[in-house]
């Protein structure tokens, strides 16, 4: 099952760590179907449109070769893995998932596209690790699907892709999710998902409302309207993880704490309350970083000295950002062998609850 990928030009398997790849997307076909029935609606949401009607009918090579590989659990995914040099993918649901769907069809399809990962993760564990689809359009059942992924399944992260038809989890409607995986240790991905309806216009009209910039905008905002809601003062055990180094909300960090206590003095805001601490504590103890589509060692560096060497994985965002060049340029990276391997391997270990082999 493990081939060893030792072909010229391709990274080699390392000496020194695994390469566990943390932010991996597929699409069951059966989902594709849904989204085109979707797609086909008067009024379908712009930035759906723009992202899944875009991929999944685009003659372009690009986007063909992206829906080839998102659908495949198996041998193209292996031999992708296998020529890139990554060891092991942490996979999820693409986006936006189920979250686009009405109510009784997401919950019910968030449940097959548990099953039809499990099976591929069963046909190869040393490959494979699952993330736990839900619906967040439903809590109750998001809820209950926590608890059957755990405890059926055997996976141990939850893939949310940011908002949910324009609604976001800082509203305690949904945090019935959050007590979930709070109960089951368990960390919940917050993923990018294209953009509401409301923001879309300012961003598409000059083409930035996807991953090169729209993306890390959106979902860096719901992480932050989740840490200034007072989840993880309600929640303080709760653990999230955000791509895209952290949607640059380390950088912003210094402000964000300024800001936020200036804010609260002021009482300006009725919705900006008090928390126990300042936003940037919330970002280094309730959230993990991955570099997803930032293969970048100033990027990556800054992050570790914002947040921790313990708390930045490394991540592909296979098959958006399927590029070989970008793992030999990580491997590169001026660092301690030791945090190098937290990057690479045993960060992801430890968070996904991947048994050492
Ligand atoms: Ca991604």
């Amino acid at each position: 099952m493990d081939n060893d990928h030792t072909t010229k030009n391709h990274p080699k398997r390392h000496p020194d760590y695994l390469r566990i790849a943390t932010e991996e997307a597929f699409a069951p076909v059966e989902m594709l179907d849904i989204y085109r029935k979707i797609l086909a609606q008067p009024d379908v949401d712009p930035g759906f449109k723009g992202l899944m009607g875009f991929y999944m009918s685009s003659p372009s090579a690009r986007a063909q070769h992206i829906m080839r590989c998102l659908t495949d659990l198996g041998d193209i995914r292996l031999q992708h893995m296998d020529e890139a040099g990554i060891d092991h993918q942490v996979i999820a649901l693409t986006a936006p998932g189920v979250q686009v769907m009405d109510t009784a069809t997401a919950v019910s399809f968030a449940r097959t596209a548990n099953d039809q990962l499990a099976a591929a993760v069963r046909r190869h564990p040393t490959r494979f690790t699952g993330m736990i689809a839900v619906a967040p359009q439903d809590p109750a059942a998001a809820a209950k699907e926590i608890e059957r992924g755990v405890n059926q399944l055997g996976m141990h992260s939850v893939i949310i892709n940011s908002h949910t038809q324009g609604e976001y989890l800082s509203d305690p409607k949904f945090w019935d999710i959050f007590a979930a995986a709070e109960a089951l240790n368990v960390p919940i991905y917050l993923h990018p998902n294209s953009l509401p309806r409301n923001m879309f216009q300012p961003f598409h009209e000059c083409g930035l409302d996807g991953a090169i910039y729209g993306f890390g905008v959106e979902t860096g905002l719901h992480a932050l309207r989740i840490i200034t809601a007072g989840v993880f003062d309600r929640f303080p055990k709760l653990q999230m993880i955000i791509g895209h180094m952290g949607e640059a909300l380390p950088f912003w960090s210094y402000r964000l704490d300024y800001m936020h206590n200036a804010t609260v003095k002021s009482q300006r805001y009725d919705s900006v309350k008090p928390l126990k601490k300042k936003p940037s504590d919330y970002l280094r103890e309730n959230f993990y970083i991955t570099n997803s589509g930032v293969a970048w060692e100033p990027a990556i560096k800054f992050t570790q000295a914002v947040v921790g060497v313990d708390r930045v994985l490394y991540a592909m965002d296979y098959p958006y950002q399927y590029a070989a060049d970008e793992v030999v340029a990580l491997d590169a990276m001026t660092m301690p062998d030791e945090d190098k391997k937290k990057f690479f391997q045993t960060n992801a270990q430890r968070v996904f609850k991947i048994a050492p082999r």
